[in-house]
């Protein structure tokens, strides 16, 4: 390893030179505290920044064991250290100067949620900041005195600020893997409780705009409270308030229906628990809203791709010559409805335990016919079973439980184990409210399913339909944003996929895509076996394992959204 003064004596040496010079750079040096690895060196001032660590050693680090010894605390503190860093670099930008990306710094530290994620890597005896840097240039030409500050004295000691716990706030530290550890442990009792999800009293729900994902700060803000009938207790792990015992609306397995007036709150709610498969912030105000981690949320999606789906259960024979067979349905330009099947079916196939469905982003015809619809045009030329005819054996046969926002129709009173009505933003439990309108205003409608719902078999994947090459490159994936994946030469659309929240999460979907690719299709590996593995090799080796730089932990059902939507995909 080399020294500092051999970094400074490179950056004299090559300052003033053309750029190409700063590769000369790439390698460790070791400073009187830490460690500074530049991994990878940006080939001009306008190209992806340069790629660098700071190690600290643990000793001079000094990270409270109890704050790292379990795999959630683990998890809390290294998001923590990883926004402090954020905080104590990322702002230089104002100050610097030269050509492109100059001396700017970034630290990928994450939104409101709390994810695994390559920014911060504490070992037992090391902990590590990975960063990226703009090196410094005028034009083309090396800055090496700009060069020499950033490297030897910013970054240095903006990562001192981030790891060396005597330089952050250690209440505050505290305080975070607290507040993850709490979210954790509801998440843990979700299952042997019954329940589906978790909403706190006191909760802050909504969210400053549609585009910001911020708490909304407002007088007039309505905080979460439960029904009386749907109330839980809690037991917390570390007190919150100086309690160490919450109340909190419990939603239990089942069919749960969400209704009320337009702009009442229903979707604000809905979003919640979609985002609640995750951890969030402290000052999220959504931090005791916690969901089963199987959820998966489900939407029309017109235009996508779908890959021998049986989607059977919702959708029986197509018309037209050339007709589907429903049984491994296939479509380059799904239907709002067919489209709404198949995602069904492939995040069932993925292994989701329950699914969040708005009537906003819900096909009509896929959720409901009612009985004037069924006396017009007969079930013999309605090839569409709706939701409503499938979501009580989606639960009795397949164990899927399903949460759904339905403003519009009625006809979920009589499959719903319970109706929750939103009125003003305040939830009322209404079930048996609505069970007796039910008795006392049939709906005339007809039961559709004409044949008991069978589970689908699970698809096995073509390796070779996974092409990553573009150009001249064998393998060139990359997101540029965070809800589209270039995978080869192709574009995956991920706008639909509405709880995939970080753009980090979404690189590291294209690099597990491939991996998966290349090691875990074989020998008629199934789609959930594939994820299985994948969850495996990430489970024990890290994000490091895709690769070591801006990549957070994505959940096995955007990997398998992602792979379901790549156009190319083909199945054995
Ligand atoms: P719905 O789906 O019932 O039509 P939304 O959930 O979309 O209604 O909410 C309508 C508006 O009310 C949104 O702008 C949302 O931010 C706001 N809102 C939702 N819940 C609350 C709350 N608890 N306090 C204050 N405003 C809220
Ligand atoms: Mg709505």
């Amino acid at each position: 390893m080399a020294s500092i003064d051999a970094l400074i004596k490179t950056l004299d040496r090559i300052h003033g030179r053309g750029y190409r010079a700063y590769q000369d750079l790439r390698g460790r040096y070791q400073f009187a505290d830490l460690e500074l690895v530049i991994d990878h060196v940006q080939g001009d001032p306008f190209a992806a920044p340069s790629k660098l660590r700071v190690r600290v050693p643990m000793r001079a680090a000094a990270l409270p064991q109890a704050l790292w010894q379990t795999p959630v605390r683990r998890l809390g503190l290294s998001d923590f250290l990883a926004r402090a860093g954020r905080a104590a670099l990322q702002n230089t930008g104002r100050e610097r100067t030269g050509s492109g990306r100059s001396g700017a710094v970034y630290v990928d530290a994450g939104g409101q949620e709390i994810l695994e994620r390559s920014a911060v890597v504490i070992e037992p005896d090391a902990v590590e900041l990975r960063l990226e840097a703009g090196l410094p240039a005028q034009g083309r030409r090396i800055l090496g005195p700009a060069a020499r500050q950033l490297l030897t004295e910013t970054i240095p000691e903006g990562a001192r600020q981030a790891l060396l716990w005597d330089r952050l706030d250690a209440a505050q530290g505290q305080a975070f893997v607290a507040c993850l550890e709490n979210q954790e442990h509801i998440r843990s009792r979700l299952g042997e409780l019954g329940l589906l999800a978790f909403v706190a009293n006191g909760s802050l729900l909504p969210r400053e705009s549609g585009a910001s994902d911020r708490p909304l700060r407002r007088e007039e803000i309505v905080a979460f409270e439960s029904p009386a009938a749907l109330t839980q207790r809690m037991d917390l792990p570390n007190p919150v308030a100086g309690v160490t015992e919450i109340l909190g609306m419990g939603i239990p397995r089942g069919v749960t229906l969400i209704v009320g007036g337009g702009y009442h709150g229903k979707s604000t709610l809905l979003r919640a628990l979609e985002r609640a498969v995750y951890p969030h912030i402290p000052g999220d105000g959504r931090e005791l809203v916690v969901a089963d981690p199987t959820l998966v949320k489900i939407r029309a999606e017109d235009g996508r791709r779908i890959e021998r789906v049986d989607i059977h259960g919702f959708i029986s024979s197509l018309p037209g010559p050339a007709a589907a067979d429903p049984h491994s349905f296939q479509a380059e330009n799904a239907s709002g409805s067919t489209s709404q099947a198949a995602s069904i079916v492939e995040a069932v196939e993925a292994g989701a335990r329950g699914l969040l469905l708005d009537e906003d982003t819900s096909a009509t015809n896929f959720m409901v016919r009612d009985a004037r619809m069924q006396a017009l045009v007969d079930k013999a030329h309605e090839p569409i079973t709706p939701f409503v005819d499938r979501v009580r054996e989606l639960y009795e046969v397949q164990g899927v439980s399903t949460l759904l926002v339905m403003g519009g129709s009625g006809d979920y009173f009589e499959v719903a184990d319970r109706v929750v009505r939103m009125r003003d933003y305040r939830a009322f439990e209404v079930t048996q409210e609505a069970r007796q309108i039910a008795r006392e205003q049939a709906t005339g409608r007809d039961f559709e399913a004409d044949e008991p719902l069978r589970p689908s078999a699970p698809r096995a994947l073509e390796a070779k339909s996974f092409d990553p090459s573009r150009g001249r490159r064998d393998v060139r994936i990359d997101a540029p944003e965070r809800d589209r994946i270039r995978y080869g030469r192709q574009l995956i659309d991920l706008r639909a996929v509405e709880q995939l929240v970080d753009h980090s999460q979404t690189r590291a979907i294209g690099w597990a895509i491939h991996l998966a690719s290349q090691r875990f299709m074989r020998d008629n590996a199934t789609l959930p076996q594939i994820l299985d593995a994948l969850e495996a090799l990430l489970d024990e080796a890290g994000l490091d394992a895709l690769q070591p730089y801006n990549l957070a932990r994505p959940r096995r059902f955007e990997i398998a959204a992602a792979i379901n939507r790549l156009r190319s995909v083909r199945v054995r």
